[in-house]
């Protein structure tokens, strides 16, 4: 069932939002060589307790570990924060945070570069943050999920990318996965209608080789099948009538 949000709610849901926003800035600021993950773990999880009430989404939910998922190179997504995974130059890292508050959740990632990338990095990074906006663009009041996916597959797959399948977006709000699914492929003029109050989490996961994953044996880790890079972008965003507006940015 999808759970339409009240204006008050969508409000709430906006300032948790602005806590993810800062805390993404704050480490994209700090990430830097011989930094390791779980470094970049506690500073998020130190900033975003600083604010009354709030608390990190993912601490303990499915029984994630950390406040943060960090994900380096091929990893894709939910790669666990460590003492032992050090940032190096010209690795690309994936930084997901979500923001509980007041009894709703917002989520948001953002990929970094650690020092000079690649030219290939930079646009793998560059290309799914315009599939992402390219996605947000069709979240519009009469449209269809399967219009924002239609629209991150048509930039990511025109660059010559892979669209990752077996994750997805979806929606958000008490919960931090509810309904409805968002994925990022797939037929336009599909799957649910958007209303006004729907807030949803879109998140493409590109790669620069297939689209295949799989788990690591940490059991929470997703790389690519065949090692190449992935990048990972993500806003929560509120479906109104006059038009999306995007909750993880910062105010
Ligand atoms: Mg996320
Ligand atoms: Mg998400």
């Amino acid at each position: 069932m999808i759970t339409l949000k009240s204006a008050k709610e969508i409000d709430t849901m906006s300032r948790a939002g602005d806590i993810v926003a800062r805390t993404l800035e704050m480490l994209r600021d700090m990430v830097r060589p011989g930094l390791t993950t779980e470094d970049l773990d506690a500073e998020a999880e130190k900033f975003i307790r600083s604010h009354k009430g709030a608390k990190p989404s993912f601490k303990g939910l499915y029984g994630f570990p950390k406040t943060l998922c960090v994900s380096i190179d091929e990893e894709i997504v939910h790669g666990i924060p460590s003492p032992k995974r050090v940032l190096a130059v010209g690795s690309i890292v994936s930084i997901d945070c979500g923001v509980y508050l007041e009894g709703l959740h917002a989520d948001s990632a953002t990929t970094v570069a650690v020092g000079t990338i690649s030219a290939e990095a930079q646009r793998l990074m560059d290309v799914t943050q315009q599939s992402l906006e390219a996605g947000i663009r069709e979240a519009l009041v009469g449209q269809h999920v399967g219009d924002i996916g239609h629209a991150v597959q048509t930039v990511a797959e025109g660059a010559g990318y892979g669209v990752v399948r077996e994750l997805v977006g979806h929606g958000i709000g008490t919960r931090f996965h509810e309904e409805p699914q968002v994925p990022n492929y797939g037929p336009p003029k599909r799957r649910e209608r958007l209303v006004a109050g729907m807030t949803i989490a879109i998140e493409p996961m590109i790669t620069a080789g297939g689209p295949q994953t799989r788990t690591l044996p940490d059991k929470w880790t997703v790389v690519t099948a065949d090692g190449s890079l992935a990048a990972h972008f993500e806003h929560t965003i509120a479906i109104t009538p006059e038009g999306p507006r995007i909750l993880t940015r910062a105010a």
